[in-house]
């Protein structure tokens, strides 16, 4: 039988690339419930290119559009549906932003296999999203590239034991600019990543190294880590994608020319490895790969992030909040880039960190820190 899938956040670049997969190997699997926050050409396509018994556009309106065979639904209650759909072997979750958390809690309390590809889900409400996974036996399988190489690295075993486990970063767009230089840099010039083709607001988070912050928060969370057993190690070439120490002195990498494709397809077949959409790797044409340590003025986001790794509570969720507002500003030309560390700076220092106990505790942490953030661009 096919693995049904409920795809959650279907338009946007991994959810492209989730149907990209599925398409690949058509007698494993199919996609049996799609949901999108907007709707839009993309999304009326994927109705008739897919046909899902269920379809929903989260924000509300009209529900017409949808070809026969097709549940059509709009709204809320209508997304929450979709995020626990009672079909689904699988749950996909490739929303970005805080509006993953939602998504991924209410998937992790059906007890089946959670693909996590948002991020911010862990960083906001990592205990929550754990705790809910753990009660209801659920699978959390890591889609994050990094995530998913420690998890290869750990032979598929979340909870095999470790002494180190070390994120590779790129450094983003901006890597090589002068210091002096940043304060000029437009948000055309961070969106020209060097290795990765992804979405906006994450390619800004990886010119910033907020990303490579979130990416702890998200290894210790999903990798029952204290702070002081991860590490970040720069690694320009983005070929090694993250690798795990053992007690013995042994570390293992896993590496690969950059591609989504692999760690999206492998959350979905593993333990099995099927040919992906990637090409052989050419180590001998690659020649030298390069490892260094971070630059903290470089990269003051990255500083922020680990505080809030340190602090806990929902410090990290307060952290998500302000740099969604401040890089959408970037994005819009409202502010300068470096404008984006000093406005999550701002609303940090006025927060004292709370237990994460609830998802609603967590919305107003969030909101909070949105309109704290807006109170300074
Ligand atoms: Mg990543």
């Amino acid at each position: 039988m096919r693995t049904r899938i409920a795809l959650i956040g279907s338009t946007g670049s991994i959810g492209r690339q989730v149907v990209n997969v599925a398409a690949r190997y058509p007698d494993l699997f199919e996609i049996v419930c799609i949901a999108a926050n907007t709707g839009g050409e993309a999304f009326f396509e994927q109705m008739q290119t897919l046909s899902p018994a269920f379809a929903v556009l989260r924000t509300e309106g009209e529900n017409t559009g949808a070809p026969r065979g097709v549940r059509f639904e709009r709204g809320e209650a209508a997304f929450e549906e979709a995020c626990a759909y009672p079909s689904a072997d699988v749950f996909f979750i490739a929303v970005t932003g805080f509006a993953g958390l939602k998504a991924a809690l209410l998937a992790a309390g059906t007890g089946k296999r959670v693909a996590l590809a948002n991020k911010e889900c862990l960083v906001a409400g990592g205990t929550l999203v754990m705790a809910a996974a753990k009660k209801s036996g659920a699978e959390i399988v890591p889609v994050d590239s990094e995530h998913s190489a420690l998890w290869q690295c750990l032979s598929f075993d979340r909870g095999a034991p470790f002494s180190k486990l070390i994120l590779t970063a790129s450094g983003g767009a901006l890597r090589d600019v002068p210091l002096e230089k940043l304060g000029g840099m437009t948000a055309k010039d961070a969106l020209a990543h060097p290795n990765w083709d992804m979405g906006a607001k994450i390619t800004i988070d990886c010119a910033t190294m907020l990303n490579k912050g979130f990416e702890v928060i998200e290894a210790m969370h999903l990798y029952n880590a204290p702070l002081d057993k991860i590490e970040v190690v720069m690694h320009r070439e983005s070929i090694v994608h993250s690798l795990v120490a053992f007690a013995d002195g042994a570390v293992l990498a896993q590496m690969s020319y950059p591609s989504m494709e692999l760690p999206i397809q492998l959350a979905l077949t593993y333990p099995a490895r099927l040919k992906a959409n990637v090409a052989p790797l050419d180590l001998a044409a690659l020649g030298a790969l390069h490892f260094s340590a971070p630059d903290p003025a470089r990269y003051p986001c990255f500083t922020l992030a680990l505080g809030c790794a340190r602090a806990g509570g929902d410090l990290p969720c307060a952290l998500n909040g302000a740099g969604e507002v401040a890089v959408c500003a970037f994005l819009q030309g409202r502010i300068r880039y470096t404008r984006i560390a000093e406005i999550v700076e701002g609303v940090l220092s006025g927060m004292q960190p709370r237990p994460a106990e609830s998802y609603v505790l967590l919305r107003e942490t969030d909101a909070r820190a949105r309109s704290a953030a807006r109170a300074l661009l």
